[in-house]
């Protein structure tokens, strides 16, 4: 049936083969790889080894980079467990700094497959069967998200990519509407410095960077205020809206953001809706963060304007537990994607489409790009939306449960004592100790790190430094938390005697 010939040839070893063995190198392999991930998962007795950071440069450095020769998986496996025991180890569950998630399982045995099958989502012709997934997933992502039979949306590497697609999107629906003036062949219009972009001062620094990539420059970006929740101020966003007319300026795109980086603040997305309407603004929703909430049975309704939106980004390798990367861009309108396509005589001939081909590089500012859908499939598959719903609400009620007892504690102040959705901002405030919080809290987090105790995020609020418990992994339980926050006032306190009260 097939041509091709079964010859042995001098790269056997290298390559998943045809026939019986054709596997063989291919599953030794991966068994080795296995072991040693498991290993040292087993090892890990924090989320950090502790070493210094030359330390693990000169490891690093001291690392053959390639041989001439050429060496046994084996052999190179040993720097590869080097390099594992000092990264990050995102499943200890005191791993609590960012929105940098455990992986789920079913996600890591779907990535076997994703990089195996080795699928290119650009052209049908070289993703025949993950176009048609990657698709079924993002419409069912768009009916959850309840935003009308005309939506549509891609896969992406992340909330930077997304927010980008839709100012990018934004940007030139507004050149048409306006000017009747086709940026992608024209590039930005004589008016274009009018352009401005409104977020709130806590939206993603990515809203800046879209603006500056996308010729509009970071000031097209106007901030407005937020309320002492940290969610942008219906009021200000009025008045910010008035002072741009005043000016002469055009407003063309408003951001709301779902859940905030810092303390996962949900902006308010009906009333910011209503208003991108009254002022013929698009409106993109940052659900970066927040977006899981689809998945929640207790706090999904906080979702509810979402599906107003014109574009929403979503993030999966945040509180979806996927493996890095893994992240989706989703329109109300799916004709706006036509901004971004072109055809390619190679790639995704507009005659295939005649044909019923779907290009998923029409709507995607990639090129090749991976099958990531799979490992949200084979999660929501295996897991199941109960369980699914589940972690999510844990990890919320984790740290309600959490700012509530710090707030309570003689030891701690907390900056959103009702977390939105499960991030925790505080710091070491006892009441001891009058200033130097900055400098104590500084070192809290230096010592937890390199103590390879704990890992936290660091924030700055109102110019002073807080410190952050972000809280994604489902396993941690009240139990650690308490034993954390003990060993966080106990380190404080050490922190104090030691150098403190010199200071
Ligand atoms: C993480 C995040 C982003 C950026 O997403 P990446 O996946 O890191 O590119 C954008 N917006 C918000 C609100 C985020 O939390």
């Amino acid at each position: 049936m097939t041509t091709v010939v079964n010859i042995k040839t001098k790269f056997d070893d290298l390559f998943i083969k045809e026939g019986l063995s054709g596997q063989d190198a291919y599953l030794q392999a991966i068994d080795q790889t296995k072991k040693v991930v498991a290993d040292v998962s087993a090892q890990a007795r924090g989320p950090f080894s502790g070493e210094t950071p030359q330390m693990i440069q000169r490891a690093v450095q001291e690392m053959k980079l390639a041989t001439e020769k050429g060496q046994p998986l084996e052999t190179v496996l040993e720097d590869v467990g080097t390099l594992l025991l000092h990264s990050i180890q995102v499943n200890h569950k005191a791993c609590i700094g960012h929105l940098h998630c455990p992986p789920l399982v079913p996600a890591l045995a779907a990535e076997v497959v994703i990089s195996a099958g080795n699928q290119s989502l650009d052209s049908w012709d070289q993703s025949s069967s993950a176009t048609y997934l990657e698709q079924e997933l993002i419409d069912w992502l768009c009916n959850r998200l309840e935003l009308g039979e005309n939506a549509d949306g891609t896969f992406t590497s992340g909330g930077t990519q997304s927010n980008y697609m839709g100012l990018l999107l934004a940007r030139d629906a507004y050149c048409e509407k306006r000017w009747n003036w086709n940026v992608q062949k024209k590039g930005l219009p004589p008016e274009a410095r009018r352009l401005r972009i409104l977020c709130s001062e806590a939206a993603h620094f990515t809203v800046k960077k879209s603006a500056s990539q996308l010729g509009l420059g970071e000031d097209a970006v106007i901030l407005v205020s937020t309320d002492p929740h940290q969610r942008m101020s219906l009021t200000d966003l009025k008045e910010k809206l008035l002072i741009l007319k005043a000016e002469s300026l055009l407003p063309f795109a408003l951001v709301g953001t779902c859940g905030t980086t810092d303390f996962g603040s949900i902006d308010p997305l009906s009333r910011m809706a209503e208003a991108a309407k009254e002022n013929g603004l698009w409106f993109h929703v940052d659900a970066a963060y927040g977006g899981a909430l689809m998945l929640s049975h207790n706090d999904h309704h906080r979702l509810r304007g979402i599906q107003q939106a014109d574009s929403i980004t979503a993030d999966f390798h945040k509180l979806f537990f996927q493996p890095i990367s893994c992240g989706a861009f989703l329109v109300k309108e799916r004709k706006h994607f036509k901004y971004i396509s072109y055809h390619a005589d190679y790639l995704n001939p507009e005659q295939d489409e005649e044909e019923g081909l779907l290009h998923l590089v029409n709507k995607s500012v990639q090129t090749t790009r991976r099958f990531d859908a799979l490992k949200l499939f084979m999660s929501l598959r295996v897991v199941g939306l109960d369980r699914f719903g589940e972690m999510i609400d844990h990890t919320i009620e984790i740290a309600r449960k959490t700012a509530q007892l710090m707030k309570e504690s003689r030891f701690f102040s907390v900056l959103n004592a009702e977390p939105e959705i499960n991030a925790v901002v505080f710091r070491y405030e006892p009441s001891f100790l009058k200033n130097n919080f900055d400098v104590i809290n500084k070192q809290i987090h230096n010592e937890l790190l390199h103590g390879g105790r704990a890992l936290l995020a660091k924030t700055m609020h109102e110019g002073e430094l807080y410190l952050k418990f972000t809280l994604l992994n489902p396993r941690v339980t009240m139990e650690d938390m308490k034993k954390l926050i003990t060993d966080i006032a106990e380190l404080g306190e050490t922190i104090y005697r030691r150098e403190g009260k010199t200071s």
